[in-house]
């Protein structure tokens, strides 16, 4: 497929991927639209050899995968990658009611968001909301996606701080809260934004038992540059490897190892959640298949053994007024392909043995391939690999595409690493 083919795709799946739950959701009807079977976890399964499958956790996560022929003792190729990224969540009983009317929402931090970049922004809201339903474990779950702006956070004006420039410590609780609107005649006062998800899911308010809400910038991805060669958009890290690894997967073909997608969520916040990268999400699933398709624990044993995993999200690119950041001799260019994750101290899974695997499928891929490793001073991030291989003994290697201003409002890839990445994961799937 042509690489303008492949960027047009991901900027609609980023503007359809406002938060964690919208971009799940996006993954699972691309997967329906190319067969996929939906499986529950909670009924009994029966897969066939060659089928194709996919399970959600929390509607933030989601895992599919294309069984081989002889599913038991085959191996696994897996890539891996996050639904979440930084910003801010709704608290409960959120609106705060201001001189003149004005009405601000409470919200929290999630993740490590680079804050002054949401300021004077057109937001919205995007998220689930749980509504009671006759069955008590079991209430019912809504997805939410306000398309107009709602909201904005105001930064205050510089003849208030004329030091703005010279760096601005920003309080999470005072700086950062958005406003929603000027309470009316027309604007209630009560239930202000219970009324408003009411109004766009069109139910009463007294259904609603609770949310999950976040913010989100409703400006849509787009390419800048002088040559369209620069993707900027929020949420890059790590949508950007969810659809390299989805686009990969839905064109790959069976060459006798069972191939996985698996999105986890909540990898900003250290993987610790059910839908988690350290969560048993992965290896209860591998366990189920191998069961399933008549697999006995030594099989079991055997396909691990035999197993691969690229654990995507994306890495920091030189940027061209902070090169003295990088490390002196390891410079990841955009533009100049994946990006190999190496650190002494074992926060990636990458070894010099799963380095040279990925090298060896970029070169049967044709795809150029580069080192990240941290300025020595510099303490780095963590991501992925690590986390599942405390699950799972898998061998696999820590990569992603390089980006500017990772965890910004807005981060900058580059158009041709993605067509090189989507080549590498097929790559990596059909050998
Ligand atoms: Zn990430």
């Amino acid at each position: 497929m042509e690489n303008s083919h492949y960027i047009e795709n991901l900027l609609a799946f980023l503007d359809h991927s406002p938060v964690n739950f919208l971009a799940t959701h996006e993954i699972c009807t691309r997967l329906d639209a190319a067969g996929y079977t939906r499986l529950d976890a909670t009924e009994k399964w029966n897969l066939e050899p060659e089928g194709n499958y996919y399970i959600t956790k929390n509607g933030s996560a989601v895992i599919a995968f294309a069984l081989a022929k002889n599913p038991s003792c085959s191996g696994y190729k897996v890539i891996s990658a996050h639904s979440d990224s930084p910003g801010f969540r709704i608290k409960p009983h959120a609106e705060m009611y201001c001189e003149g009317g004005v009405v601000k929402l409470n919200t929290e931090v999630y993740g490590g968001p680079i804050l002054y970049t949401w300021f004077d922004r057109p937001l919205s809201i995007a998220g689930r909301v749980i509504l009671r339903s006759d069955d008590t474990l079991n209430p019912i779950s809504r997805l939410i996606h306000i398309k107009r702006p709602v909201l904005t956070i105001p930064h205050l004006a510089i003849h208030f701080n004329r030091a703005v420039n010279e760096g601005n410590p920003l309080s999470k609780q005072k700086d950062m809260l958005p406003v929603i609107g000027i309470v009316n005649e027309t604007l209630q006062r009560d239930n202000l934004l219970l009324n408003l998800i009411a109004d766009e899911l069109n139910v009463a308010v007294d259904e609603i038992l609770d949310f999950d809400l976040s913010l989100f910038d409703t400006t849509p991805a787009c390419l800048v540059g002088l040559n369209n060669e620069f993707i900027t958009s929020g949420r890059l890290d790590d949508l950007s490897m969810c659809h390299a690894a989805m686009s990969a997967l839905l064109e790959s073909t069976d060459t006798g190892m069972t191939r996985i997608m698996a999105i986890f969520d909540n990898e900003e916040t250290g993987s610790g959640t059910k839908q988690g990268a350290a969560s048993p999400l992965l290896m209860n699933l591998m366990r189920r298949i191998n069961e399933c398709c008549g697999g006995t624990e030594e099989d079991f044993q055997r396909s691990t053994a035999k197993s691969f995993m690229i654990s995507a999200d994306n890495a920091h690119a030189l940027h061209p007024n902070y090169v003295e950041k990088q490390d002196p001799t390891n410079h990841p260019l955009l533009g100049g392909g994946p990006v190999i994750k190496v650190n002494a101290n074992c926060k990636y899974m990458t070894d010099a043995d799963s380095a040279a695997v990925f090298r060896t499928v970029c070169e049967h891929a044709g795809v150029p391939y580069q080192y990240f490793v941290n300025h020595s001073d510099v303490a780095g991030g963590s991501t992925l690999g690590n986390i599942l291989t405390s699950q799972i003994d898998l061998r696999g290697v820590d990569m992603g595409a390089a980006i500017w201003a990772m965890h910004s409002i807005r981060e900058t890839a580059s158009v041709t690493d993605h067509g090189h990445i989507i080549k590498v994961f097929r790559t990596f799937y059909d050998i």
